[in-house]
Order: structure tokens, then C-alpha cells, then sequence
């Protein structure tokens, strides 16, 4: 068997694992005699799964008390929605615009009331984080909103912006777990699960407990409202279930290895590896020169030559690097380099892409 080294943003790569664990459980799951697919989601057996799932990802993130952990779908897209019907009581909201999920989310969030964007990046093609240390904050935002990992254009946010006092909601799904993070600080944070921590189908809402009440906006079908799912613990109808338990497996992998600080400094180290790379090569260089707004997860480069950055992708594919294709907006390549993304990978893609660029001069 041959596995590849699967750069993909997402769905991507998940633990070696966490996929033979569940390779083994397949056809038996702890002496169920069935798939935990199979298995009736008010079942002891699954209810256990989630509720283990919750609490080791209460455990890994240190979530306060008076935060909700949802295990939703609709992708992080329903969230753009589903937010705003929610919390938008003023009908104001400030959208800092860093990227093409940010850009969705804002023009979501435009249906709903008056959302207005306090600061952006589009002025250079998303390729940094504007300072956000003295915003103009709308003095009757209901929150602001910020993607935090920049899946496409490889950005991050470094420090959070100072929202003066007013609710910071997050979408964090290319960098969830990916290090630690103060919950506090936040008033949502959610994420679909494909980027970092398990498969499609599964979103995660991490919501303080006040922002989950009746009053959203009129016409908010049950299924939108934050309150169906926090009263009913996520079991409001039928979870994706086979999803949650994988995600619970990609949790306790995150605690066997140490948890988000030892994630957080392998990550510093895959992306250290490829960053100097690319910054000494002088065929490849990174699209996001500013070190302090560069992903740890998500790394976009280019040749700067159309034809060049192809060959390399056919050639990397052949290699069994695989999904470095860049996003259609800005070219070139693009490597995810996800918590499940060992060392060797992207070791061994720096090796391949130095040679390249000796064969290529
Ligand atoms: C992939 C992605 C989305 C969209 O996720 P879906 O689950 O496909 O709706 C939203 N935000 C970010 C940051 C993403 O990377």
C-alpha cells in the first residue's frame, strides 16, 4: 500500500492513526457487532462517543464553563448564516476582510442588516493582515467578525484584533487545534472540521452561553438556532455521527502527543522548514512575505512562471506530493501542511523542490 504525502486544504490528511484505528472498528465497534455508521445515534455506545469528543475537546482547548460545545453541519458556509440570524439583535456587524471566506461570510451577513467592513487586505490580494490595533468599531456592533486562518491566501492572524470590548466571533477552520487558543477572548468560535481535525460534515461551534437565546431574527428556522441544538446537546436530529467519532479519535491523538503546545510546536517547525526554503530559493518564493501574517497551515508560492509552476505540480504529483495545485485566484501552488502533515512530508517536499530547482535552472 502506498500512501502519498496529500498537501490538500481540505478535505486533507488525517492521522495514519486514527485511520487504522478506525479501519480496525470498521465492521465492530467495541463489541458492538456493528459500524458506529450503522449505529442508532440515542444508542448508549454513541452517546458516549460524543459526549468523550466534547470533553476531550473541552480538555485540548481548556474551554471555560460557560461556553457550549455544538456538533453541527452545514459546513462553516451555514455559519455565515446562521450567525447573524442569531446574534445580530442591532442588525450592525463589522467584517474585517482578509480573504475570500471572510469576503462570504460579510456579504452573507449583508442580507441580514448593516454590516460594515472596518478594515481590509484586498488591496494587496489578501497577502498580509491589516493592523488591527485601533479599528473605527461600530459603537452598535453586535460583534466582529474575523476568518482567522486564511485557507486560501495563507494568512493568519497573529494577535487578535482589538474589537474595543465587543464580541469577537472567529471562523478558525483551516487552524483549529492547531495551537493553543484563549476561548475567552471569544465569543463564537467555529470551524468545519475537513481542514484540521476530521471529515466533511461536521462543523464545531464553541458559543459563550449568554449569545445562545430565543430571540433571533424573525423567520430563523429551528434547524438555525443556536438554542435548538445547545438544548437538545447537538442531538436535536441526527448528528453526523460517523464524522464525530472520527473527530474524537483526531482528539485523543491530539492529547497522546501532548496536546495543542506540542501541536503548536511541530507546526512551527513543518512550516519553519518550507518558509526558509522558500525564501532562500530563487526559483519559489512564498506569496506572503510578511512573516507576521504568514499560516502555519496553509503555505501558497510561485515560480512566477505559469508553465514552470505546472510542470512542478505534474512532476510533484508523480512523486507522490500530491494536491499542491494553488487556488484558482492566485495560481502557483498552495501546500496544507495540517496538524495529521508528518515532518517527513514536508521535509521531503523541500528536498524534491530543491532538486527541481537545480534540474530547472
Ligand atoms: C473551507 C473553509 C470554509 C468553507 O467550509 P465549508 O465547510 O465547505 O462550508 C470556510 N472558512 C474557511 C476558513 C475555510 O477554510
Amino acid at each position: 500500500m502506498a500512501r502519498v504525502y496529500n498537501f490538500s486544504a481540505g478535505p486533507a490528511v488525517l492521522p495514519e492513526e486514527v485511520l487504522k484505528e478506525a479501519a480496525d472498528e470498521m465492521l465492530d465497534y467495541g463489541g458492538s457487532g456493528m459500524s458506529v455508521m450503522e449505529m442508532s445515534h440515542r444508542s448508549k455506545t454513541f452517546e458516549k462517543i460524543l459526549a468523550d469528543a466534547e470533553q476531550d475537546l473541552r480538555d485540548l482547548l481548556e474551554i471555560p464553563d460557560n461556553y457550549k460545545v455544538l456538533f453541527l453541519q452545514g459546513g462553516a458556509s451555514q455559519q455565515f448564516a446562521m450567525i447573524p440570524m442569531n446574534l445580530m439583535k442591532n442588525k450592525v456587524v463589522d467584517h474585517i476582510l482578509t480573504g475570500q471566506w471572510a469576503t462570504k461570510a460579510y456579504k452573507e451577513a449583508k442580507i441580514f442588516g448593516q454590516a460594515n467592513v472596518i478594515a481590509s487586505s484586498e488591496d494587496k490580494n489578501f497577502t498580509y493582515i491589516p493592523d488591527c490595533s485601533d479599528l473605527p468599531i461600530s459603537p452598535d456592533a453586535d460583534y466582529v467578525y474575523i476568518c482567522e486562518n486564511n485557507t486560501i491566501y495563507g494568512t493568519k492572524f497573529k494577535t487578535l484584533p482589538n474589537t474595543k470590548g465587543k464580541d469577537l466571533v472567529a471562523d478558525v477552520s483551516s487552524c483549529f487545534l492547531s495551537e493553543p487558543a484563549d476561548v475567552s477572548k471569544y465569543a463564537i468560535m467555529y470551524g468545519g472540521v475537513q481542514k484540521n481535525i476530521g471529515p466533511a460534515g461536521v462543523v464545531i461551534v464553541i458559543i459563550r452561553e449568554d449569545l445562545i437565546t430565543e430571540d433571533t431574527l424573525p423567520g430563523t428556522p429551528t434547524m438555525l438556532k443556536f438554542k435548538t441544538h445547545s438544548d437538545a446537546g447537538s442531538m436535536y436530529n441526527t448528528p453526523p455521527s460517523y464524522g464525530i467519532y472520527i473527530c474524537g479519535k483526531v482528539f485523543k491523538w491530539l492529547k497522546s502527543i501532548g496536546g495543542l503546545e506540542e501541536m503548536k510546536r511541530r507546526n512551527i517547525k513543518k512550516a519553519g522548514i518550507l518558509y526558509d526554503y522558500l525564501d532562500s530559493s530563487e526559483m519559489f518564493s512564498a506569496t506572503v512575505t510578511d512573516p507576521d501574517s504568514r499560516s502555519l497551515m496553509n503555505v501558497p508560492f510561485v515560480t512566477g512562471k505559469p508553465d514552470l509552476d505546472a510542470k512542478f505540480i505534474a512532476e510533484a504529483t508523480k512523486a507522490g506530493f500530491v494536491n499542491l495545485k494553488g487556488y484558482r485566484t492566485i495560481g502557483g501552488m498552495r501546500a496544507s501542511i495540517y496538524n495529521a502533515m508528518p515532518i517527513e512530508g514536508v521535509e521531503k517536499l523541500v528536498e524534491f523542490m530543491s532538486k527541481f530547482e537545480a534540474e530547472n535552472k
